[in-house]
């Protein structure tokens, strides 16, 4: 690990101020350090935001929720206003990681930690999000755990987090300040594609402090499911997830949202598959095709084609669980 120094801000403005080229913001550290120990990361300043006043959940006067940036995993999960009106996103956050982890974890950290795959962590074997134009093994190598959509030729890698893939279909917005003011952004275009600049996960400009997300008052309490399929039963990444979510009237569907996590550069939404869904009868064939249009553009790779399909039942079960209502 290199030398760096330390700073622990009270304000904001402070945190801000204080970010230079070669600063990192650190929260709960459960991925930064882990990226310092492998020389992935090299700081040579980090600014520990943990004593800012980003830690409290408010119903915002739209009927929605705001939740600060550094409430933990864990109190994110477990908070009342949430298992109630969100039940989708505190079944994500408690199907990923593990407890101890979850209570070290903030909200905003969640969403910039770093992809899992393996070239990235090693810092011996090419990777071009960690080194632009240097190559990218895991074409051709162990991709098992890889992207299956919106790839590029630069990088096939995969953004591992659960959170943000119930954020992804609750139409959070990420609040963010930096050095050029406040700023909202939808958490669609929040996190983005490999493109030719694999190094870039999200279109944060340097300095820039997530403050809070917000939720929309639509929480699809009544019909929400997320289903994360991965090798082992517990403290493993997913595979493919899914967040489904429904709005049903007598049988009939009046709102849909479908994220996928696992199989791309970012959380993975199809809002044509989605809106395909409204009017249709809450049934097996719709959710069918609702997942083969999702799945139309996807391809794989030597060790993980079968993500397609697996995807593509996992959506069905999703949304038959959805449907059938959200499980206490
Ligand atoms: C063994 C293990 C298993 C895991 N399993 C899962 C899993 O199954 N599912 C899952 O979703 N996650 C999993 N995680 C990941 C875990 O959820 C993340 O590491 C965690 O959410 C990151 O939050 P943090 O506060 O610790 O971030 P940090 O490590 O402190 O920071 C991560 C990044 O975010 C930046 N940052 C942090 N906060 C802010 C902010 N407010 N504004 C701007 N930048 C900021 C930092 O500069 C850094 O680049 C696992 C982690 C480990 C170590």
């Amino acid at each position: 690990m290199n030398p760096f120094s330390y700073a622990r801000p009270t304000r904001i403005e402070e945190a801000i101020s204080l970010f230079g080229p070669q600063s990192r913001y650190i929260a709960g550290g459960t991925n930064l350090l882990d990226l310092m120990k492998e020389n992935v990361e090299r700081p040579e300043q980090l600014i520990d935001i943990t004593q800012l006043p980003l830690k409290s959940i408010e119903e915002t006067p739209e009927g929605g929720v705001r939740i600060g940036a550094l409430v933990s995993n864990a109190d994110l999960a477990w908070h009342a206003l949430i298992e109630r009106r969100y039940p989708l996103l505190a079944k994500a956050i408690l199907a990923g990681a593990s407890p101890q982890l979850r209570n070290m974890a903030s909200t905003g950290g969640n969403l910039l930690q770093r992809t899992r795959c393996y070239y990235f962590y090693d810092s011996t074997v090419p990777c071009n999000k960690r080194e632009r134009g240097s190559g990218c093994p895991a074409r051709d190598g162990l991709n098992r755990i890889h992207a299956i959509l919106g790839h590029s030729e630069q990088c096939i890698a995969v953004h591992p987090s659960d959170m943000c893939v119930a954020l992804a279909a609750l139409d959070a917005v990420v609040l963010v300040t930096g050095p050029q003011g406040e700023r909202r952004v939808d958490f669609r275009d929040f996190h983005r594609l490999p493109g030719d600049q694999p190094e870039r996960d999200n279109t944060l400009a340097d300095g820039e402090l997530i403050t809070a997300i917000e939720l929309p008052a639509a929480g699809y309490a009544e019909h929400s499911a997320y289903l994360k399929l991965r090798d082992r039963a517990s403290y493993a990444f997913a595979l493919v997830s899914v967040a489904a979510a429904l709005e049903i009237d007598g049988g009939i569907i009046r709102s849909a949202r479908i994220a996928l996590g696992g199989v791309a550069h970012k959380p993975w939404r199809c809002t044509e598959a989605e809106d395909a869904l409204v009017g249709e009868p809450a049934e097996q064939s719709a959710f069918e095709q609702a997942a083969q249009r999702i799945l139309q553009g996807a391809s794989g790779f030597e060790h993980n084609a079968f993500k397609i399909e697996l995807s593509q039942r996992a959506i069905v079960r999703a949304l038959t669980e959805a449907t059938e209502g959200t499980a206490a």
